[in-house]
């Protein structure tokens, strides 16, 4: 409790760190590997669409073995590339968007990313996000692994246990929720947050039938106590 209210009911800006720091002792505190190439991380951020970890980790190492380098990728028929990473899900709506993103740094004249690197993170987002088939969440992905930049990555466990702690109202879109949340959350706790959060998402607050009895977060999470006064 805080003065006069249950933990449940403070602001989002007040139980945010103490919602944190729970999910640091549950899962532990995620540190951001160094050294992560944007481009392998923005094609690992494609082909993680809709699908599973170990699905797209295995289109990617496919997509690798298949094509030795990145210019023989850009230079590979679209069916070619559909093929490689099949494993993944949406092989024909990936293949293309890899297409295009190498097709683009062709023009160029580089296949790197590493110009991003100067750019501010609004503008580095934007232009990862112009292409087609990079959502804001894949463009967030590259600055927040491999560009080491304090944004927050909204995924659809993030989406759904953030509204339903109520740490951003229960109709905030998922565009909106990466906005509210990069003002909340401190710059230090991004990375291990959007870690810890999908986590707890994955093992407790399913889509269905959440855990609230053996969760850490319950004593401050709105949707708790709606259904259980
Ligand atoms: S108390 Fe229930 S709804 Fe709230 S975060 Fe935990 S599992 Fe999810």
């Amino acid at each position: 409790m805080t003065g006069e209210r249950a933990d449940h009911q403070l602001d989002p800006a007040e139980k945010a760190g103490p919602i944190l720091r729970a999910l640091d002792a549950r899962y532990g505190r995620k540190d951001r590997p160094a050294g992560r190439d944007p481009l392998e991380a923005l094609i690992r951020g494609v082909l993680s669409q809709n699908t599973t970890d170990a699905n797209s980790a295995r289109a990617y190492e496919s997509l690798r073995e298949r094509f030795g380098d990145w210019g023989s990728l850009a230079a590979a028929p679209p069916a070619r590339v559909e093929a490689a990473i099949r494993s993944g899900g949406l092989a024909r709506q990936k293949a293309a968007t890899i297409l295009a993103i190498m097709r683009r740094l062709k023009e160029r004249g580089r296949y790197s990313l590493d110009f991003l690197r100067k750019l501010d993170s609004a503008e580095a987002e934007r232009r990862l996000a112009a292409v087609k088939g990079v959502g804001i969440k894949t463009a967030r992905l590259v600055l927040l692994f491999a560009l080491e930049r304090p944004v927050f990555v909204v995924d659809t466990h993030v989406h759904r246990v953030t509204r339903r702690v109520g740490l951003i109202p229960p109709t905030a879109t998922r565009e909106k929720a990466h906005h509210l949340l990069d003002a909340l959350i401190s710059d230090g706790d991004k990375y291990s947050g959007h870690m810890n959060i999908i986590e707890h998402g994955r093992r407790v607050c399913h889509a269905r039938s959440p855990e609230c009895g053996a969760c850490v977060l319950r004593r401050w999470c709105a949707h708790s106590h709606e259904e259980t006064p």
